[in-house]
């Protein structure tokens, strides 16, 4: 069994109008097998949690600490994390011209694993795990991204999941721009590699909608940098019916 555990981690980015404070103090802790959903209004610092446990450079960690298992994240570079079990799925994932899906995915497995994977298995993992997401072959000898549209680019993210097997996957609005039926298939991926792996997810979303398919075992509701509140999955059915009016008039 794994943890990852956040503590009072404050985060900042440099801005033209000097540095800006994004994170104000947030505690978590995510064990194997858990599913955490963060919810929260736009500009509330999700995705700002989400690349400083990546390892973005762009973040500066001002405050607090991430480990995973004791050891110190934020100590370790972004190839480490990964290699650590850490994943991150972007809600803007970037294209890389020059580089197709195939190539992209051999050069992060062996980079994760330490070793190149065996030709012949991998090559069947791809295709198996191409197909459960229900992505064309083809995509395979595409340059990453490039001219993907939204919910292949999500797709694209939960291939490179079920492939690199991470002990923790930080979802970022893997849910936003899909349409029903590619919310299904991305969120059964999730669920899939939840149940093979025992894999601890932080599902970042702005909706509830992906939570009647991948069920939390905790909602945190992200206000202004900070959690203002948890609770178990009726918090996330109860935000469905009142939004977040009630935490932004409260101030916190
Ligand atoms: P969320 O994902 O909850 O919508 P973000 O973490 O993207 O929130 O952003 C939190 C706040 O930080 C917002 O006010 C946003 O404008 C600001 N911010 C984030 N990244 C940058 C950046 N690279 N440059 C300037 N401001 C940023
Ligand atoms: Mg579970
Ligand atoms: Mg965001």
């Amino acid at each position: 069994m794994s943890v990852l555990e956040i503590k009072d981690l404050k985060v900042s980015i440099d801005t033209d109008a000097g540095e800006k404070e994004i994170l104000k103090g947030v505690d978590l802790t995510i064990k194997s097998g858990e599913i955490h959903a963060i919810m929260g209004p736009n500009g509330s610092g999700k995705s700002t949690l989400a690349y400083a446990i990546a390892g973005h450079p762009r973040y500066n960690v001002t405050g607090g600490t991430i480990t995973l298992d004791g050891e110190d994240v934020l100590e370790m570079s972004v190839d480490e994390r990964a290699k650590a079990g850490l994943f991150l799925a972007m809600q803007y994932p970037v294209e890389i011209p020059g580089v197709t899906v195939s190539n992209f995915l051999r050069t992060a497995k062996t980079a994760v694993s330490g070793e190149a994977p065996k030709i012949r298995q991998w090559v069947g993992d791809v295709r198996e795990a191409m197909d459960a997401l229900r992505m064309d072959p083809a995509f395979q000898e595409r340059n990453v991204n490039e001219g993907f549209s939204g919910g292949e680019k999500k797709r694209n993210e939960i291939l490179q999941m079920e492939l690199l097997k991470p002990s923790f996957a930080v979802l970022d609005e893997t849910d936003s721009g899909l349409d029903v039926d590619a919310l299904r298939v991305v969120s059964e991926g999730v669920n899939r590699v939840h149940e093979a792996n025992d894999l601890g997810v932080l599902l970042i979303t702005h909706y509830t909608r992906i939570l009647r398919y991948i069920e939390p075992d905790f909602v945190h509701v992200f206000v202004d940098g900070r959690v203002a509140e948890r609770g178990g999955k009726d918090l996330a059915v109860r935000l469905e019916d009142e939004g977040y009016d009630r935490f932004l008039k409260a101030g916190v």
